[in-house]
């Protein structure tokens, strides 16, 4: 199971309501989390899906982990992604399982 800093982001993160599908659009989900980039971000209702990276708990101000995102780019074009955003990727780079199976081989 995921650890959260506190019960605080683990609700902005997992908040979900029937009248908006997409997070984006709904007013009340503040955080995003991107299990793939590991980032977290404060959602920008702008009518698109963009929000703006934050590196501390906004509640309890808890350090969050670093972005995996420039590394995950360096690991697809590793395997011959030269545009993974618009290409056809493995399965575990859609989700943080690409690190954390990494993690793994280290401790062994
Ligand atoms: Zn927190
Ligand atoms: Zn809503």
């Amino acid at each position: 199971m995921k650890k959260y800093c506190c019960k605080m982001m683990k609700d902005a993160v997992n908040t979900k309501c029937d009248k908006h599908p997409n997070r984006s659009d709904c007013p009340d989900c503040l955080v995003h989390y991107s299990p793939k980039f590991a980032e977290y971000g404060i959602i920008v209702h702008d009518g698109g899906s963009s929000s703006v990276l934050i590196q501390f708990c906004p509640w309890c101000g808890t350090r969050l982990p670093e972005s995996k995102r420039d590394l995950w780019f360096e690991e697809l074009a590793r395997l011959g992604f030269d545009c993974p955003l618009s290409q056809k990727i493995p399965k575990n780079f859609q989700t943080d399982a690409w690190y954390l199976g990494k993690k793994q081989e280290a401790q062994e």
